[in-house]
């Protein structure tokens, strides 16, 4: 079986110098393609270097995380659009835009208002380079819903979707897609999503360098966990972990227009 991780932080620092040792235990868990999202200008040149450095096992997708949006320097936006731009084509590093998105939670007018704005910025990039997104949609999936018809993006993952399942299929009916993590192992909330997700509209991921519970407590987060979250899909959905493996393995290359076989 062959496994992909659509979503982890290849770049963050909890994994410097860690790097190489994680490259090659991905290698080892047969995980063949990860792709590794960034927050912010710095952390987009990195994914792009690591994407560099690993062809053909790390993509990149950059962008701008809705977290780091009170924290932009003043020209922060433009470098990294001008990034994406220069980049944004160059299908064998950068295979999306990623991660953007919004989260509420962080509550100031301002601040929401500012989200919405480096959103939009960057669906626009997508529109332009024809890339797909990858989403951060904590409690805010209905005001994403809401803002993607005005843009041409077709391809849109919403990475550990956790809700509401009554959006799921209009998510599902509009093409995009869902990515789901560790939990898959040990939450039956993400069990719920994941039986109301069609197979053919999943992907898995890592989001590391996020920690979990349940048997990955304590471990620092690979991409060599993902031959756990597929056994898991397959238990909750009554399948063969083969057919699920290569039925994702299938959606991660036709959401990136990738060619890994
Ligand atoms: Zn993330």
């Amino acid at each position: 079986m062959k496994f992909v991780d659509a979503h982890i932080h290849l770049s963050d620092k909890e994994y410097n110098g860690k790097v190489e040792t994680i490259i090659e235990d991905t290698r080892k868990s047969d995980v063949i393609a990860l792709v590794s999202n960034s927050m912010n200008y710095e952390s987009s040149i990195l994914s792009l270097q690591l994407a560099q450095q690993n062809p053909g096992l790390v993509y990149a997708a950059l962008g701008i995380h809705p977290w780091n949006i009170q924290f932009l320097s003043s020209n922060e936006l433009e470098q990294t659009l001008d990034l994406i731009s220069k980049h944004g084509r160059c299908r064998e590093k950068v295979i999306a835009i990623g991660e953007i998105g919004l989260d509420f939670s962080y509550g100031k007018k301002q601040i929401t208002e500012l989200q919405v704005k480096v959103f939009k910025e960057m669906l626009q990039a997508a529109e332009k380079q024809c890339l797909p997104v990858i989403v951060h949609c904590r409690r805010t999936v209905s005001k994403i819903m809401s803002i993607l018809p005005s843009f041409n993006v077709e391809k849109v993952l919403f990475h550990w979707f956790s809700g509401p399942a009554e959006l799921l299929p209009k998510i599902v009916e509009n093409g995009y897609y869902v990515s789901e993590g560790p939990p898959s192992v040990y939450s039956s909330e993400t069990r719920e999503i994941i039986k109301l997700v069609p197979l053919g509209s999943l992907l898995t991921e890592t989001d590391g360098p996020v920690r979990f519970g349940g048997p990955f407590y304590g471990k620092m987060t690979t991409p060599s966990f993902i031959p756990q979250v597929v056994k898991a899909i397959a238990e909750t959905k009554r399948m063969k972990e083969t057919d699920v493996a290569a039925q994702i393995l299938r959606n991660f290359t036709d959401f990136f227009a990738l060619n890994l076989f």
